[in-house]
């Protein structure tokens, strides 16, 4: 759990072999949802980057969306499939447009398994334009907003 996640939103109702089962409070909707953390992984859950709190899938993915909006510079996942600009969850934020192969920039490292390197220009969810870089599909690519 992270340490800045609120007490109020952490009950636990179940521990057996390492699997918690517990519900937590989206401070968006005010909602209970049900989470589980096996371990390795914990589900069903964003925290919000700026105060640690507790949000629901559907609702961190409305914030992430209306957060690019006022903001001149955004991150995101490239979707598998290299035509998506999504959240760490998998919500969509943007649709790419175009993308192009290009030379890392220098001192840049890229991935050893596939050392590509990518422009990506894409249309965000309110219709605004950005161009951002990065290593391509499954990984996380760095956006500005085009004027
Ligand atoms: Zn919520």
């Amino acid at each position: 759990m992270p340490m800045s996640a609120p007490l109020e939103n952490y009950s636990q109702v179940n521990r057996a072999e390492g699997l918690q089962v517990f519900t937590f409070r989206c401070v968006s909707c005010s909602r209970y949802h049900p989470s589980r953390n096996d371990g390795n992984s914990v589900s069903n859950y964003a925290v919000r980057q700026s105060d640690g709190c507790f949000l629901c899938r559907p609702c961190s993915v409305v914030e992430e969306q209306r957060d690019l909006q006022g903001t001149s510079r955004a991150v995101g996942y490239i979707s598998q499939d290299g035509k998506r600009v999504t959240t760490f969850i998998g919500g969509v934020l943007m649709i790419i447009t175009e993308s192009h192969l290009r030379r890392p920039p220098f001192g840049r490292r890229t991935t050893w398994a596939d050392p590509k390197y990518y422009t990506f220009h894409a249309t965000d969810v309110w219709g605004q334009r950005w161009v951002g870089q990065g290593c391509g599909p499954g990984v996380i690519a760095h956006f500005r907003r085009m004027k």
